[in-house]
């Protein structure tokens, strides 16, 4: 696996291979790699001639100072991971190689960037889309792969892309889950072990969720599911919602419309994202 530390270095190389026709699939990630990232390094080894992963804790989509101190960083480990995944390329830039003091960055996101996860963390697509339109620049993909697990910031890179007709195909993979169900992410590392326990809830209460959809009402699945994680153990609940997985409104009707159920709950001190397409 070639490792580039400069946006130039990776710039130049993949264009001499595009040059020759080679496709390129891109993961972009915050490391800390879990089998979630590593779905992805495979969904694109079997899209694309070759695989370029990312690995950046990209400062500006944090509105936590203290989340982006403690965010994990296991580099090493995280080189390894992507040697056996046979990963072709890591680009790893310092944070001063991706910006500089100059740098500004506003995108209209339409309604996206202000309600549920934007809501709660203002800025944060502001962040996200400024950092992968900055990666997206230096990598030209083909393909470029994300999780379902942060759908709604797959909603909104689509958003972007459509409006700068970025020239790249973008692909939503599934969500990737512990035996138990808990979604796998980087932050689980700092639950405890009774947090851990705890955090199941939110899986529950999407799998309830799917199954009151068969019977009840919009309006009383999410009641069902609010009153469920409001007494669960542990758990403080941000939001529970059903929105139309289309045009990420709130869902209004059951017909016509593929709805999505998505949560956010704070589990001691980490925050926890899940969502099930109903
Ligand atoms: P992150 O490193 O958290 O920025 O995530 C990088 C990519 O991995 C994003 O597209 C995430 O949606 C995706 N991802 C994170 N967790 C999972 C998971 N459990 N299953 C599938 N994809 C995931």
């Amino acid at each position: 696996m070639k490792i580039f530390r400069t946006r130039a270095e990776v710039y130049n190389y993949l264009e001499t291979l595009k040059l020759k026709g080679i496709s390129v699939g891109y993961v972009p990630t915050m490391g800390a790699l879990h089998q979630g990232h590593l779905s992805l390094i495979d969904a694109a080894r079997k899209k694309a001639d070759i695989v370029v992963c990312s690995i950046f804790v990209n400062p500006t989509q944090f509105n936590d100072k203290k989340d982006l101190e403690n965010y994990p960083r296991p580099i090493e480990a995280d080189i390894e991971k992507l040697k056996e995944a046979n990963c072709d390329v890591l680009f790893l830039p310092e944070v001063d190689e991706m910006y500089n003091s100059s740098d500004e960055w506003h995108i209209e996101l339409d309604h996206l960037d202000n309600i549920l996860e934007g809501e709660i963390r203002p800025g944060h697509y502001q962040g996200v889309t400024q950092i992968v339109k900055k990666l997206f620049d230096i990598i030209r993909p083909d393909y470029a792969f994300f999780g379902q697990k942060d759908f709604q910031q797959f909603v909104v890179i689509s958003y972007m892309v459509n409006k700068l007709n970025i020239k790249v195909q973008l692909i939503r993979c599934p969500i990737i889950r512990e035996v138990d169900g808990l979604a796998m992410s980087s932050r689980n590392v700092y639950l405890s072990a009774e947090d851990r326990q705890n955090a199941l809830s939110l899986i529950k209460a999407l799998t309830k969720a799917k199954e009151d959809f068969n019977t009840l009402s919009i309006s009383d699945v999410r009641k069902n599911a609010m009153d469920y994680l409001s007494k669960a153990r542990g758990i403080k609940v941000e939001y529970f919602e059903l929105f139309n997985a289309r045009t990420f409104e709130p869902a209004s009707s059951k017909e016509n419309e593929n709805i999505i159920a998505l949560v956010a709950a704070r589990v001691g001190s980490i925050r926890i994202i899940d969502n099930m397409i109903l």
